[in-house]
């Protein structure tokens, strides 16, 4: 072979290197995407108590506007766009807290569950994963002891059953307090807005279920040794937030003292289209809020950004939100 032909073909060989290699690169780079998340469970220490948190999903609003009803829409929006949200849809979290006191194992709302079939997704698909999520996070529903909850809505108690009406907890009592337990299981109040006929209905199967096991709670006193519940009412007329203090620290799970970490923490005086009583809502959230932010104290809030862990502090007319970091090593 001639000196030639061998450069011709070592030429043509390398051509077809670089031919086959260059497709090559290419399906290297065109990796599915994974379209996937992990489970959503944060854990930290409250004390000498171990802390869970583990979220049902997001639950998106929609359109803002609808949900502050009273609220002028160009304030609506500028919150937003200035805060780097998206001023067309409101989009809340669902962060439930487990609480390991090491005596019980304790559930703080339930989120939306499958319970009431197609009226379970109301607010989308993405809605009923806490039960995944805890038991991702090593936590069976069997293990807990007690279900607290901060009020009845259907994004707080209705995965306490099944959709045959079986309970998801078969272990565990009930704690709510007595006026949301009757106002939300009263057919006598299924009139105003539409949603109340179902939210309702889902109330009283949900908590129908547990109806020999409850426990209620009371304004300014323990749930259990280290749990006091704090009346909060306006956005149910039973509405509690509950103050856990184990080893000198204290956080506060707020529930829905607040829905939204920017529009009615700058806004603490704006109503919200699901309060039962808006103006009271907004009496509550306002006097609460100013004792949290004196008080210095960590909050878990229900529906603010997962996994809902921060304090707030007084500024102007509201309050900032500070999210506490969430390190991924230390327990
Ligand atoms: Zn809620």
């Amino acid at each position: 072979m001639s000196a030639f032909s061998r450069r011709a073909l070592l030429g043509a060989a390398s051509a077809g290197f670089a031919a086959s290699l260059l497709p090559g690169l290419s399906a290297r780079a065109a990796a599915p995407f994974q379209n996937t998340l992990p489970p959503a469970w944060h854990r930290f220490r409250i004390g000498e108590f171990e802390a869970t948190i583990v979220s049902d999903g997001t639950l998106p609003l929609g359109k803002p506007e609808p949900a502050f009803p009273a609220s002028p829409p160009e304030e609506i929006r500028a919150l937003l766009t200035g805060n780097f949200l998206d001023p067309g849809a409101a989009t809340l979290e669902q962060n439930a807290l487990i609480l390991n006191t090491g005596k019980q194992l304790i559930l703080f709302d339930t989120g939306m569950g499958e319970s009431m079939g197609a009226a379970s997704k109301m607010f989308g698909p993405t809605t009923g994963r806490l039960l995944a999520n805890m038991r991702a996070a090593g936590i069976q529903p069997e293990q807990i002891d007690l279900v607290i909850l901060t009020h009845a809505h259907c994004d707080h108690c209705w995965a306490l059953v099944d959709a045959e009406g079986k309970r998801n907890f078969p272990n565990a009592q009930v704690a709510i307090s007595e006026t949301d337990l009757k106002f939300w299981t009263d057919s006598g109040n299924k009139k105003g807005p539409e949603f109340m006929t179902s939210f309702i209905d889902g109330a009283t199967k949900n908590l129908g279920a547990y109806r020999d096991r409850m426990i209620m709670v009371k304004d300014g006193q323990p749930v259990v040794p280290g749990i006091v519940a704090l009346s909060t009412p306006g956005h149910t007329f039973g509405h509690m937030c509950y103050a856990i203090t184990s080893g000198g620290t204290t956080v506060v799970n707020t529930g829905d003292l607040a829905h939204h970490q920017i529009l009615l923490l700058r806004k603490p005086l704006w109503e919200f289209s699901f309060d039962s009583d808006p103006k009271l809502s907004a009496q509550s959230r306002a006097r609460m809020l100013d004792r949290l932010a004196k008080d210095e104290h960590l909050i878990l809030s229900y529906h603010f950004p997962w996994p809902g862990l921060g304090h707030v502090k007084r500024e102007g007319e509201g309050y900032g939100w500070y999210p506490a970091p969430t390190n991924v090593t230390a327990l």
